[in-house]
C-alpha cells in the first residue's frame, strides 16, 4: 500500500482500506471488519496531507478480572507527512517549528512515497489505552480466592489478616 507522492493530485486522493494485511495482528487481536478511508493531498512536490478515519474493534482481556471484552477503535487523523532528505533531518528537528493554534502531528519521511498501512499501524497503537480494563471502575479478581468481585463478593477480606483493619486490632492489643 505504498503511494508515491508523484501519484497523489493536488486535489486529493481517496483510499477505501478494508483489507488487513497491514494489521499487527501478532500484537493485537482484531474483532470486527476494518473500514478506513483516508485522503490525501499533495502541497508541494516534498509534503502530502493526510485526513482520515479507521474503524475496528479489537479484544483484549482485562487486566483486572481476566475477562475477554472488546474494544471498538474510531480514530480519525490529521497528519503533515514530509519528505525531508536525510542529511536535512538534525536541522529539521533542531529549527524552531513554530506551531500554529492548530498543531497537526508531522511524520518525516526518508522517501517521497508514504505506506499507507504503516500510517494505519502507527494511528491504532496510539489510539489503544496503556491499561486494559472492561470498565472503568471493574473490581477485579479477589487475590485470595479468585472470585470475579464483579459478579459476587466473597469473605476473604474480612478474614484476611493483612488487611488494614487487622493491623490496628494487634496495635490495640498491644
Ligand atoms: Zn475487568
Ligand atoms: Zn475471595
Amino acid at each position: 500500500m505504498k503511494v508515491q507522492f508523484a501519484e497523489i493530485s493536488e486535489t486529493g486522493n481517496h483510499y477505501e482500506i478494508t483489507e488487513n494485511s497491514w494489521f499487527p495482528d501478532k500484537a493485537i487481536r482484531r474483532c470486527a471488519p476494518i473500514r478506513a478511508c483516508l485522503q490525501l493531498v499533495r502541497e508541494n512536490d516534498s509534503t502530502v496531507t493526510l485526513e482520515g478515519r479507521l474503524q475496528t474493534g479489537v479484544r483484549f482481556v482485562c487486566d483486572r478480572c481476566l475477562t475477554a471484552y472488546d474494544l471498538p477503535v474510531d480514530v480519525r487523523m490529521r497528519l503533515i507527512l514530509e519528505y525531508v532528505e536525510e542529511s536535512l533531518l538534525p536541522l529539521q528537528e533542531t529549527g524552531d517549528a513554530a506551531a500554529g493554534p492548530e498543531t497537526l502531528d508531522v511524520i518525516m519521511l526518508a522517501e517521497p512515497a508514504v505506506d499507507l498501512g504503516d500510517i494505519l499501524r502507527q494511528q491504532i497503537f496510539l489510539s489503544l489505552p496503556l491499561k486494559h480494563l472492561c470498565r472503568q471502575d471493574c473490581r477485579g479478581l479477589c487475590p485470595r480466592c479468585g472470585t470475579d468481585l464483579n459478579v459476587k463478593t466473597c469473605n476473604c477480606l474480612d478474614q484476611d489478616d493483612r488487611s488494614p483493619f487487622a493491623v490496628l486490632k494487634k496495635l490495640k492489643k498491644s
